[in-house]
């Protein structure tokens, strides 16, 4: 089997994060070194280890170097990615791959012409809590699902330093936005017809702290993803609504649950006292009419983030995270920014 030698451009929370806790797990990728232009993370490189290239034009330069991971603030994706791949490189590059649809075309046509490989870490694929909720999806375990609530709440703020700035793509859309909208148009066929948005900027960013959009899709299903900052109260990761039951995800610890129709019982509840009223609409459905069912154990995907990117690599694999599912992804991100601007919903495909 053929090991790959890489090396990470941008040695801050992720890029040591991807040296540390995902390249050890790959099976045939070995992290040589970094390059980061501020001193202390320089410094950061070498105490852990690693070759602390002088520039990013030494890294660039060293043939042992296969594969470069960009992990650099958004806006600096395209450049460094196209030097890369000019150099002889493959490139992987943190999420979101590019800060907009044009640039990734534009990328993906630098590699072309090198007979080179342009990657985009979309690890979110592979967390439990979506691979739970795509086997509920596909298992029709609360029969056909029509509505999916997908939710990341914190109380926090916007992160770091340059995440408060539009103009170095940050923001919470092209933040955890990248990622939940990504598992949705990963998790589900055709095309989605409206989008819907509206963004949050309590904190006084130039760009959101925050965001709920509607995602319409073709075949009926209705998405909520929304992205919080500013929350001391959160609502559960995931609500999904089927034909025939409930499921609910409360947080990454996986708690939580699926309520499933028996369809046994049919005779209509007590009423109950709501507030200063009485109700059978909301009251809850009789014991013997549903059932409580534990969630799933999850679909898991064929292989890891970088076992797919070797196997790529050195056999031409089917890749997991594909560059026309990452370009469509950021049209998506294009058309919330239109949808948010014009306070409209807009047509997507
Ligand atoms: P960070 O600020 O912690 O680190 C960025 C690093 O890049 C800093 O050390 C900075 O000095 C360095 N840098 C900036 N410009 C550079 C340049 N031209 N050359 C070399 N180094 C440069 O940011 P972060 O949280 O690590 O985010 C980095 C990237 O990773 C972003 O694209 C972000 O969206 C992505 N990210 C992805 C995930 C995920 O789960 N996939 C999670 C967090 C961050």
């Amino acid at each position: 089997m053929k090991e790959l030698t890489m090396a990470i451009v941008g040695y801050g929370g992720m890029g040591s994060y991807h040296a540390h806790a995902l390249i050890p797990d790959a099976a045939h990728i070995h992290l040589k070194g970094a390059f980061d232009i501020d001193p202390a993370r320089q410094q950061a490189i070498a105490d852990d280890g690693f070759v602390s290239y002088p520039s990013y034009g030494a890294l660039l330069a060293d043939p042992e170097i296969d594969l470069v991971l960009v992990a650099t603030p958004n806006d600096r994706h395209k450049p460094l990615a196209i030097q890369a791949l000019n150099a002889g490189k493959h490139v992987i590059s943190e999420k979101p791959a590019m800060m907009s649809p044009a640039e990734l075309e534009e990328v993906l046509a630098v590699a072309k012409d090198a007979h080179r490989e342009f990657f985009t870490h979309q690890n979110r694929r592979w967390d439990p809590d979506f691979r739970v909720i795509t086997e509920i999806v596909e298992s029709h375990s609360i029969g056909d699902v029509f509505r999916i609530e997908s939710r990341v709440h914190g109380a926090n703020g916007i992160p770091g330093d340059w995440r408060h700035y539009a103009k170095y793509g940050g923001g919470m859309i092209r933040d955890w936005g990248v990622h939940l909208l990504d598992q949705l148009l990963f998790l589900l066929d055709g095309p989605i017809s409206r989008v819907t948005a509206e963004t949050s900027t309590i904190l006084g960013n130039d760009c959101d702290d925050g965001f709920t959009v509607r995602l319409d899709f073709a075949s009926g299903i209705r998405c909520v993803v929304e992205v919080g900052t500013t929350n001391f109260i959160s609502l559960p990761r995931w609500y999904v609504k089927g034909t025939k039951g409930t499921a609910e995800i409360i947080d990454w610890d996986l708690a939580g649950e699926q309520v499933i129709a028996t369809g046994v019982d049919t005779t209509a509840p007590a009423p109950i006292r709501a507030g200063v009223g009485l109700t059978k609409t909301m009251a809850p459905p009789a014991e013997n009419a549903v059932r409580h069912a534990a969630l799933p154990a999850g679909t898991p995907l064929a292989e890891s983030f970088y076992d797919n990117v070797h196997d790529v690599i050195t056999a031409g694999a089917a890749r997991i995270v594909k560059n026309e599912e990452v370009l469509r992804l950021l049209r998506l991100i294009d058309a919330i920014f239109q949808a948010t601007e014009t306070g409209q919903s807009v047509g997507f495909e």
